[in-house]
């Protein structure tokens, strides 16, 4: 049999929140609706890589939820225009607020989650998966 040299595709580690370098810790503590507020672990528990690699590197995710939130916002007002058979008149102004402010509080926890998933993935050159500690 020899050793198991299967990987955990990037993929999954990606939209499960798993760490970058194992892909088998978790980024995170807790479910993303869940009870208690997630936060992001100090270092993951399989592997011990640090998440945040040096002192504020989180602001960096500040754009990429940024980015997300616009790309939502500029989805929810599409579909609240279609949905409401192309009202834009100015009473309709405060069904397309109320409709982006709840939905935007709503994505909120997945913003905060994918922004730091982005950014430890895709963003992080410093950090890169090492298949050797892909396994259990
Ligand atoms: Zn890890």
């Amino acid at each position: 049999m020899g050793h198991s040299t299967k990987k955990t595709p990037k993929l999954y580690a990606l939209l499960k929140g798993k760490c970058p370098h194992c892909r088998r810790g978790a980024i995170f503590t807790g479910s993303i609706y869940g009870f208690n507020i997630q936060r992001t672990n100090y270092k993951c528990a399989h592997c011990g890589q640090r998440f945040e690699i040096e002192p504020g590197y989180f602001y960096a995710a500040m754009y990429v939820s940024y980015a997300m939130n616009m790309v939502e916002m500029i989805t929810m007002g599409f579909a609240t225009y279609y949905l409401s058979d192309g009202r834009l008149d100015f009473d309709s102004l405060w069904l397309y607020v109320g409709v982006i402010f709840l939905g935007s509080l709503f994505l909120s926890p997945l913003n905060y989650r994918y922004s730091r998933i982005i950014l430890l993935h895709l963003l992080s050159p410093k950090i890169k998966y090492n298949a050797n500690f892909d396994k259990p």
